[in-house]
This record gives C-alpha cells, structure tokens and sequence, in this order.
C-alpha cells in the first residue's frame, strides 16, 4: 500500500498530516567557559524537551505576529495582512512539519512523543487561526484592485479555508470545534501508534518456509528450537504471501497482519466517526463525506460514490476473469478447491504469471539491487526534469541512516531531499512522502521520503521498485513546485484528489524497459532483457480487474464509515458487507481490516482519491503516446505546466495546460479493457 502524507496544514485542518523542517540541533553541551565557579546548574535540556522549547517558542512567536496583525488600524493592503499571514504560515508549517514527521521516524521514543505533543499544539494553534474572526475581516477587507493572479487566489483559498473551519458560526460553536479538532488529533495519533506499535509474529518451521527465494530463508535462521520468527512488516509480509508454498503459514500471517491494532483501534475508530460527524452538521454539511469531498475535484460524496461505482462497474467483467484464472491455478494444487481466499490471492497471482507469463518474481528480483536501483533513479529524474543531486554531508538526521541531497539546477539550489528508506525499530511502516518544508521564495522546499526497502546491494521486489519510483513522483512535486510566494500555494497544495497523480504517473518510468536499461542490471552486468520486461507488463495487467476492486473496497470502507450514522455503524459488519459486495474474496474470521487502516486517519472518507488520480494520471500519461519517456520537449513541459505551478492553479486547469484539452476517461477505460 502507498501512502502520502500531504502536508498542507491549511486545507482541512482535522487531520494529522505533517511535513516538517530541519532538524533542531540537539541540545549542545555547554561550552566551558572561563567563568568564576558558580552555583551547580540544572542539567542540560534532553534533545526532547529541545523540540517542545523550540515548538512552544516559534508558536509563541507566531501569536504574537498574529495579534499585531489582527490589531493594526488603518486600510487592509498585501503588505500589512498578506506578508504577515504568510510568514505566520510559514513559521507554524515549519513545527507541525518537522514533529509530524519525527513523531513516526525519530528513533528516540521520547522525541516521538514530544513532537507528538507539538502537533497537537501547532494542530491547535491552527483550529484557532482558522476561526479567528477579526482575521477572517481583515482577510475580507484586502484591497485586491491591483493583486496579481496568486495573491487574488491566496485570498480566495484563505477565506474558504476559514469558512471551512467555521469562522462564521456563534461563539459557542467556534469553542466546540476547536475542541473537536483537538480531539481528532489526538485520537487520530493514537490510531496510528497502536498500527505500529503492534507488529506480530508467527512461528514457523524451516519447511514452512517452502517456495521463499533463497535470500529470504537466508536471512531467516531458526532459533535454538528451530522455530523462524516471521514478522507482519512488509519485508517478511510480502514476500511470504506471495512465495510461500505453505497455506497455513499464509494464512497465519495474514490473519496476524489483518488484525493489527484491533485491541483498541475499533473503539478509537467509533470516537473519531462520531466526532467527524457533529463537526460536519455543525458546519452545515449532511456528513463528513460531503464536507471533506467540498473543496476536492470530485465536490460531494455522492459524486464519490457514483464514481466508485463507475470504477467497480467497468472493472468487473476483467476481474470476474482473473478469479477464474485464479480458481483454476488454485485447482492444481487443491483438485477439491472451490474458491480462492484472500490469503492465497498473491501466490496464485504470482504462480499464473510464473507458467503463463513466464515471469518469475525471483527473476525479476535479480536486476534490482536497491543501491544501483536508487541511483538509476536520480539518474531518471535528473535528466528528465533537468536537475543535479549534490550529497551533503554534514546535514543534519535523525537515523545514520539517512541520505540527504541537495536538488540543483547549475548553480541554482531548488530544494533538498532526506531519504529515510530502510526498515527499524518504531518507525514508521508503510511508505510515504513527507514535507520537511514547504517552499516560498525566501526558502527552499525540503522533503523526505520515508520508506521499508532492503538496504545496500539486497534485491528489492520490483513492486517495492514502483512504489520508489511512486514517491519520488511526490517528492518531485513537493521539490519542483516549491517556488511560490504563498505557501499556501507551494509545491503539492492542490486539490486532494490530485495529490497521488503525478506519483501514478511516474511509476509508468518503472515499467518501461528504455528507462529502466539505464539502471536494471544484474550481477553480471546484464541489462534487464526487453522481453522479460514486456512479459512484466503483461503479467502486471493480469489481476488489474481484482486489484481495482480491491482499491475500491477499500475506497468504499473510507466513504461509507463516514456517511453511516455513527451511533448506528458496526464497523465490522459494513466492512464484511462490502467486502463481499465489492470483491469476490470472502472476509477471513478473526480479521479486522479497518483497525489498521491507517488511511481511515489522513485520508478520511477520500481513499477513493488513489483510483480519481489514476484516471487523470493515465490520461497525462497518454502525452508520451508514441514517444519516448526520456523526451525531455514533453517532461519539461510537463514539469512546467503541471508541477512547478503547485497550487496557484486548479487541478483540473494545470492538466488542461499540459493537454491542451481537459481530462477525461478514455485512457483509463483504455488501460482497464485491454
Ligand atoms: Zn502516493
């Protein structure tokens, strides 16, 4: 599964997403100065309570910014409201950035949980903001006879992001969704520390190991009973359901993966539906869904509900055939099966596209260890959107582990990227783009991708290799389009529903055999051969029709558990009701998907945004129909028009400056049925 954090603090603001800021320098040992000897000092500050002293001061600061904005008299102009706001924006981004970020990654748990505490404070400070009402009329009152095109916009956004948030309600109201706010955060980042707190393991013997590829077992040694330890993190999870032989061990784990965090999340979950639900009636809104779908592409939740069905519809006779396909391959082991279950989905995949598409994933593995991976893919980036990577050295992490380049063009810096890309202990398990910065013009965009990949000279699964390629889609946009005045336009601060196209789109670089010739090498030095790499493409094509299904179960999870009545919702009930509605695998007993969901958190009612972004992704890519994907005429116009823009433009319109017409489905419904 991917995941982005988007980090754009102003567009809803009842949601945890971060993006953060250099790293504080951690408490410095106090230089011995030739002082008279004094009374003994406090000892020094822990690199925690550092992080709140630093949060709580630049907060402070930005109240005091904010006050004197909110108290000077005379004729509202850009420069006496505009400038100020903007610098408020960009101080409280900098904090809410940096602790979302260390709240998942850092490895020192007191630092989690002290950036935990500064999100909750910045993530209160901008309820606050937003519902400020002599702010909400000073922002009205801007004379704009004279403003350009993004500083008109800045306005518009603003004042709907206040209107939004409530700025027009009664007093007592504004009070109730400040503290609802505060209330979301809080349960939302209990949410997601209970997923990832909660990993689970399965013991098994070496013979139920049987079909893993030879690095996995390896890597795997029993214990002094003989016992292997599989893990539910991705790098044991994904590959035992895909490789192994032995169904009872899939079944296990992925019985053990599919109930994570279902001690307290179900419970957590209820408070967090129940909570959406009054802040949408209080702002005017039938249900959450109708209210957070308001400002995106697709506007209200029956659209996003027509368009799940539209997806469902036109991917059912395709996935009807890949279950049959399955069924089949599921026979050859099992004469007496009668269906396939969720468990064994990935290893018949897997076994069809073996015998019929003659690709083995083991194969494929060959060509991608994950050092030479990474560099072909700042070797791809860097030619098609024409930018450099300089190491920097002396940066300054939050794990040895971490990468840091400096994105240049010449001598012109344009951001700075973090690369966090490996697997440890209380990190963060999924993969996902964060913004440590946002870019204005007075400062340069940082962002970090954060990811579970193998290290070194480990082979990585080629899925692991698009989701790579898939963030720095994000990255790209976050670091590319991050020269704007208003930060509330820069870098990915367009619609939601957008956010994950340009992502989509740059995974087609890792399917194409041109690009990946530039880096997919095996040990020997053999270049991926073209065949195998067409034989990838036909084989991923097969089961497209259950993957979509699959995303839009996942997508209707997301909608209707915000549409539902909370008071009347049983969670587990409308997840085994569409589970079999929308897919044709039956729900596993003792599995409680939602608990781990942690997109029921960012994300909300709009999981449907992956499959939106897909269609329009598939349509920005029908650009290259015919033409290489190195063609830089086309990936510069595309960087041009489509990412460097951020958001001073609405989605739809930097699509159609890219198109020269606006998006529509065809190529998507082209993509499903062929
Ligand atoms: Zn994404």
């Amino acid at each position: 599964m991917k995941r982005t954090f988007l980090v754009l603090l102003l567009v809803s603001c009842a949601h945890t997403e971060p993006a953060p800021t250099p790293v504080p320098a951690p408490a410095a040992e106090p230089v011995a100065a030739a002082k008279p000897a004094e009374a003994p000092k406090p000892p020094p500050p822990t690199p925690a309570e550092v992080l709140l002293t630093t949060c709580r001061s630049e907060l402070g600061k930005a109240k005091q910014n904010l006050d004197a904005l909110v108290a000077a008299t005379g004729e509202r102009t850009v420069d006496n409201t505009l400038v100020p706001l903007n610098g408020i924006y960009v101080t409280v981004s900098g904090q809410v950035n940096r602790a979302g970020l260390f709240a998942e990654v850092h490895p020192d748990t007191k630092i989690q949980e002290a950036a935990r505490t500064c999100e909750q404070e910045c993530s209160s400070f901008v309820s606050e903001l937003l519902l400020n009402r002599a702010l909400f009329d000073a922002l009205s009152a801007v004379k704009l006879d004279a403003a350009d095109a993004d500083t008109s916009r800045f306005v518009t956004q603003s004042l709907r992001d206040f209107r939004r948030a409530g700025v027009d309600k009664d007093e007592p109201t504004r009070k109730r969704l400040i503290a609802i706010d505060e209330e979301l955060t809080r349960l939302g980042q209990e949410f997601s520390k209970n997923i990832a707190s909660d990993v689970r393991t399965v013991k098994v013997t070496a013979a139920e190991l049987a079909g893993l590829p030879q690095d996995f077992i390896d890597a795997h040694k029993p214990d002094a009973e003989g016992k292997i330890s599989l893990t539910t993190n991705y790098p044991d999870y994904g590959p035992v359901m895909t490789y192994g032989e032995n169904n009872a061990t899939r079944k296990a784990l992925y019985t053990q993966f599919r109930s994570r965090g279902d001690a307290n999340n179900e419970k957590l979950l209820a408070q967090v539906l129940v909570l959406r639900a009054e802040r949408a009636r209080l702002l005017g809104f039938t249900d959450w869904a109708d209210y957070i779908t308001g400002d995106k592409m697709i506007r209200t939740g029956k659209n996003a509900s027509d368009f799940i069905d539209r997806v469902s519809k036109l991917a059912r006779k395709r996935a009807d055939k890949d279950y049959a396909e399955l069924l089949k391959e599921l026979k050859t082991v099992d004469k007496t099966a009668k269906e396939v279950a969720d468990f064994q989905k990935a290893f018949l995949d897997n076994r069809v596209k073996v015998k019929q598409y003659s690709v083995d994933s083991k194969e494929v593995r060959a060509y991608f260890p994950f050092r030479q991976t990474l560099a072909g893919l700042l070797d791809i980036t860097g030619a098609v959107y024409d930018i450099q990577y300089v190491p920097v050295k002396d940066a300054s992490v939050w794990h040895p582990s971490v990468v840091v380049y400096d994105v240049a063009r010449g001598t012109e810096k344009l951001g700075r990227i973090y690369l966090d890309l490996h697997p440890r202990e209380n990190k963060y398990k999924h993969a996902a783009q964060f913004s440590l910065r946002e870019g204005t013009l007075d400062q340069l965009p940082e962002g970090v991708l954060v990811c579970n990949f193998a290290s070194g000279d480990e082979l990585m699964e080629h899925g692991d290799v698009v989701t790579m390629f898939h963030e720095f889609g994000h990255l790209m946009h976050h670091v590319l389009g991050g020269k704007h005045r208003w930060i509330r336009q820069s870098g990915v601060a367009t619609e939601h529903d957008f956010v994950e196209a340009p992502s989509q789109m740059f995974e087609e670089w890792a399917w194409n055999h041109e690009t990946l010739s530039r880096f997919a090498k095996n040990v020997k030095g053999e270049v991926i051969p073209k065949t195998l790499v067409e034989k990838m493409r036909r084989a991923d094509k097969f089961g497209v029709g259950l993957q979509v299904l699959q995303q839009m179960f996942y997508a209707s999870v997301s909608l209707r558990f915000h549409q539902a009545d909370p008071s009347k919702l049983d969670q587990l009930a409308l997840v085994k009701e569409l589970q079999a509605r929308l897919t044709p695998f039956k729900y596993v007993e003792g599995t409680h998907m939602h608990t781990s969901f942690g997109h029921l958190i960012g994300y909300s009612a709009v999981y449907y945004t992956y499959m939106w972004s897909l269609v329009i992704a598939k349509d920005m890519l029908s650009a290259f129909e015919g033409k290489s994907l190195m063609d830089t005429k086309i990936t510069y116009s595309y960087r041009d028009k489509v990412l460097a823009p951020g958001g001073t433009k609405d989605a739809a319109d930097l699509v159609k400056d890219f198109l020269g017409r606006p998006y529509d489905f065809k190529a998507y419904e082209k993509y499903l049925s062929q």
